[in-house]
Order: structure tokens, then C-alpha cells, then sequence
């Protein structure tokens, strides 16, 4: 089964959880340079009305991207969260998009480690 992907044809009436993992190559898909690995769980329950899809999704996990000052990795813990009303045009409803967006959104913008755990060369290097 494709991850972030509900495959209406079959899908139960009433209420189905999935449950994936995000990582690092799902936020690389989306040609994103910022995220250098992830690991987020998602856990997304379905409750299928027929012509429309009740989805609440919730993610949970950590986030690497570069530190904004020393540019060493950064682990951010994210956990955010959406509820969305689908009217499904197709046979599968992908999720992926937004997730990736819901996620990216919760991430903080300034992206820094706490103060004196920097990478010490490379801030004598910027220093300089
Ligand atoms: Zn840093």
C-alpha cells in the first residue's frame, strides 16, 4: 500500500486509521532543501461518508535542517495537526501535499540552536 494514499474503491464506510512514516525522502520529493531528514509519524483516520471523506490527520516526530547561524544539524520536534472535509474527485485520495504543508508550516522560522550550542568552529569562521 502507497504511503499518504487512501484508496477510496474498497475503503469501508465509517471510520479507518493508517498510520505512516515521514521521512526524509517524502520531504525530498517535494524538492525541498531545508529538510535534511525527518522522521514524523502520521496518523491519519478516515471516516468515509461515501461522497465525501472526514480526515483528521496528526503528526508527530522530528524535523533536521541546517542551523541558521552554524548550519550543523538541527533536530526541531514537530507535532502539529489538521482536520479536512475531501470531496474526492478521483479513486485515491493523496494526502501527501498536505501533510508535507502542515508540517512545514508548524516548523519554527527562526531555526537556531540554543544559545552556546553552535557549532564553535563555525562561528569563529563566521566570526572572523
Ligand atoms: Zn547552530
Amino acid at each position: 500500500m502507497q504511503p499518504f494514499i487512501v484508496k477510496l474503491n474498497g475503503l469501508a464506510s465509517g471510520r479507518t486509521v493508517f498510520n505512516w512514516v515521514a521521512d526524509g525522502k517524502f520531504f525530498e520529493q517535494f524538492g525541498n532543501p531545508d529538510i535534511l531528514s525527518a522522521e514524523v509519524e502520521v496518523t491519519a483516520t478516515v471516516v468515509n461518508h461515501g461522497a465525501t471523506v472526514d480526515v483528521e490527520c496528526s503528526m508527530q516526530g522530528t524535523v533536521t535542517v541546517p542551523c541558521d547561524r552554524c548550519l550543523d544539524d538541527l533536530e526541531l520536534s514537530v507535532e502539529t495537526g489538521f482536520s479536512e472535509v475531501y470531496t474526492p474527485e478521483g479513486a485515491d485520495l493523496d494526502l501527501s501535499q498536505d501533510i508535507y504543508d502542515y508540517v512545514c508550516t508548524a516548523l519554527p522560522l527562526q531555526r537556531v540552536h540554543p544559545e552556546g550550542e553552535c557549532n564553535p568552529e563555525t562561528i569563529k569562521f563566521l566570526s572572523k
